[in-house]
Order: structure tokens, then sequence, then C-alpha cells
């Protein structure tokens, strides 16, 4: 297996200021993900997994550090070119789907893909043909308000590999969902990440799925701990 770092965060510090008060959130994150590999993150609300996260997903900048994906660094990217490389080679998953209301579930699966310029008859093929390894054949045309939560955590899975990205960042995707539809998505999951040689990292409550993990990692207070 290649074991190439594909993304490498050094010393990440968020701090959040207003006014006079600093609230220091990440004291100094180090993380690296390796090709193909499955990283599960614990630790109580409140102690800075999102933030992280978001910051991974260059969706935020920290106040300090450096983030290095493929040797690239991503905090010189701005405006376009990092809409671009987001588009390109990160998969969202989060905790309350984000799915676009407006449209159905196979419009949402396809338009990562629309927006990479593939062509519109090949991203339907490939939203289809996703939307069925997903179990979701049958509700293509539905809109997110018309899906089950873990319906639409499917349909979030399914959006989020379609451009085959190297990194899929998942926030607490069974944080909403009973048992059993947990259990499932985190499956599918697991499952599509493998086929598509990704690597995952995941933040999520529950340590039944985190232990099933190579790699569990528990953020405390803003630190990263083994
Ligand atoms: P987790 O995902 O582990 O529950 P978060 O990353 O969401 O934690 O939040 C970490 C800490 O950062 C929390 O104490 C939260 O209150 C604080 N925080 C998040 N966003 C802001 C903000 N915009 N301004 C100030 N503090 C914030
Ligand atoms: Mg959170």
């Amino acid at each position: 297996m290649n074991n190439e770092i594909i993304l490498k965060a050094s010393n990440i510090v968020k701090e959040y200021r207003d006014g006079a008060v600093v609230t220091k959130v990440l004291h100094g994150v180090n993380l690296e993900v390796k090709s193909n590999e499955l990283i599960a993150i614990i630790g109580s609300s409140g102690s800075g997994k999102s933030t992280l996260l978001h910051i991974l997903g260059t969706l935020d900048s920290p106040t300090s550090g450096e983030i290095l994906f493929k040797g690239e660094n991503l905090l010189k990217l701005g405006g376009k070119k990092l809409a671009q490389f987001r588009n390109k080679n990160l998969g969202f998953v989060y905790q309350f789907h984000h799915l676009l209301t407006d449209f159905t579930a196979l419009e949402n699966v396809c338009m990562p893909m629309l927006i990479s310029g593939a062509k519109k008859q090949d991203a339907i093929t490939e939203g289809l043909r996703l939307l069925d390894r997903v179990g979701l054949a049958h509700r293509i045309n539905h809109k997110p308000s018309e899906l089950s939560g873990g319906e639409r955590q499917r349909v979030a899975i399914a959006r989020a590999i379609i451009n085959r990205p190297s990194l899929i960042l998942a926030d607490e995707p069974t944080g909403n969902l009973d048992r059993k539809s947990a259990e499932d998505v985190f499956n599918l999951l697991t499952q599509l990440r493998a086929e598509t040689a990704c690597s995952l990292v995941v933040v999520t409550h529950d340590k039944d799925l985190a232990t099933r993990f190579e790699r569990c990692l528990t953020m405390h207070d803003g630190r990263l701990e083994l």
C-alpha cells in the first residue's frame, strides 16, 4: 500500500477574538494523514473537533500553523483556486447533511461533478450509479425534505465521493441518527471509502464506531492526543 502523507497539518492554532477577549480553541495541533488511511477523532463537545475539521478542509483558516496537501501549502491558496482544490480533492459529510433543499437527491449528488466541468450526462451516469450503490435508486427524484435522516446522509456520502477525492472529512455523520441508521451510514461510508481508496477523517461521539478504526485520536481542550 502507498504510504504517502497526503495531508500534514503542523502546529495549528485557532483563536477567536472578541474585543480584548481571546478564546483559544486549538492549541497547536499536529496531524498527518496518509494515503488510504482511516482516522477517527473523538472528544467531548466543545473540545475543538469541528474547528479542526473545518481548518483541515480549508473552510476556515487557522490563526497560525501550516497545512500541506501533497506538499502544496493550502493556506497560500485563495478564491477560485481554493474552491477548485476543494472540489477536486476533498469530500465533506456533515452532521446536518447540508444538502441543497431545492434540488433532488440526484442533482445534489451530481453537483460537485458538474462544478468540476464534467459533461452533464457523465455526471448523471455516475450520480445514478452512486445513488444505487447507497441503496437509493428509488429515491433519486426526492428532495432532502422528502428523505429520512439516514437517507439524507447516504445522499451526502454519494455527493462527497462523486469526484473521487483523496480525502473525506466527516463531522459526526451519524450524530443525528438512530442506532440502526447510524450503523448503516457508517458502514456505507467506510465501504465507499475503501472502493475509492481515499483517506477518511471522521469525528464521532460514538466510541463503538471509533474503535473500529486503525487510528483513533482524542481531542481534549484543543489538543489532539493519541
Ligand atoms: P466540537 O466540535 O468539539 O464540539 P467546536 O470546534 O465546535 O467543538 O468548538 C470548540 C470551541 O470553540 C467551543 O468552545 C466553541 O464555543 C468555540 N467557538 C467556536 N466557534 C466560535 C466563534 N466563532 N467564536 C468564539 N468561540 C467559538
Ligand atoms: Mg462539532
